[in-house]
């Protein structure tokens, strides 16, 4: 299917890995000319160079974008942009009651905040401009509560609470705001809860990894592929319609019906 976006330039923050650099690189694959950022730079140079053999233009920010000197630096460079795709590291696991008020605000930070930073800098132009598309990565503890990433739990309610309202307001300017809900996919992140899995229960991290894919419907891990196909419809000329939803991808691993 043409996704109807070549041409167009993005913006993917945290994007030299995991589910960012799957979004990216699907990009590249539509034609998309792109900014792409994440605090390593050899990853990110890695990723920015797989994303040109498509074919298009990528401009490489390396910088913490959850630190407003960094956010700018990303900004400036990506001037105006058609489509934002929001991602960050996610917080930390641990327990309800140890967390202090510094441990909330850095996760609010990364995972509510930047997001909400970066789509108050780019929605102006785009609707503007009369077409965007945004989609923030955030995860299927929006939708079910994952009890030790209660970080995670919290920061990326208040965004998702955020993206609600402000979806349905600028979507009368051909812009649609929409959120990925990532299950479990094969990434480093995944690779390190599995790590300390494994610690706390005394098994291997393979093993830790299999008990995890054979409690999802799927049997296996997503893939950033997967994902990265996902997120580029959403950015595509098809997707107009789809306006303030939270879509799981996670292999049916959520048990809802609704
Ligand atoms: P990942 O494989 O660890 O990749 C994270 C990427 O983000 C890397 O490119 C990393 O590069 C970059 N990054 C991290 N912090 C950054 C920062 N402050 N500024 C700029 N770039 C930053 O993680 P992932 O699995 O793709 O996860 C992406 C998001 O999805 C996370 O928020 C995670 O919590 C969420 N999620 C993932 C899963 C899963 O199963 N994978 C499930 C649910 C939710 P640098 O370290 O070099 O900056």
């Amino acid at each position: 299917m043409d996704l109807g976006i070549r041409g167009r330039r993005a913006l993917v923050t945290a994007a030299s890995k995991g589910l960012g650099r799957g979004c990216a690189l699907a990009l590249a694959t539509a034609g998309v000319d792109l900014v792409l950022n994440a605090r390593g730079a050899a990853a990110l140079a890695a990723t920015a160079d797989e994303a040109r053999a498509q074919g298009v233009g990528v401009t490489a920010v390396a910088a913490d974008i959850t630190d407003p000197a960094g956010r700018a630096q990303v900004l400036a460079a990506a001037g105006e942009v058609d489509i934002l795709v929001t991602n960050a590291g996610g917080p930390p696991p641990g327990l309800w009651s140890d967390w202090s008020r510094d441990d909330f605000i850095r996760a609010l930070d990364a995972s509510m905040l930047t997001p909400i930073a970066l789509m108050q800098a780019c929605l102006p132009g785009m609707m503007a401009r009369g077409w965007g598309r945004v989609v923030n990565i955030t995860s299927q503890s929006v939708r079910a509560p994952i009890p030790q990433l209660g970080l995670s739990n919290a920061a990326r309610a208040g965004l998702t609470g955020f993206v609600a309202g402000t979806a349905r307001q600028v979507a009368q300017h051909g812009v649609t705001i929409n959120n990925l809900l990532p299950g479990i996919h094969a990434t480093d992140r995944a690779a390190a809860l599995d790590a300390s899995a494994a610690a706390a229960e005394g098994i291997s991290p393979a093993e830790a990894q299999a008990r995890r894919a054979a409690s999802i419907p799927a049997r296996r891990y997503g893939t950033a592929e997967e994902f990265g196909a996902a997120c580029a419809f959403l950015c595509s000329v098809h997707a107009g319609f789809i306006v303030g939803q939270n879509i799981l991808l996670d292999g049916g691993a959520t048990n809802l019906t609704l």
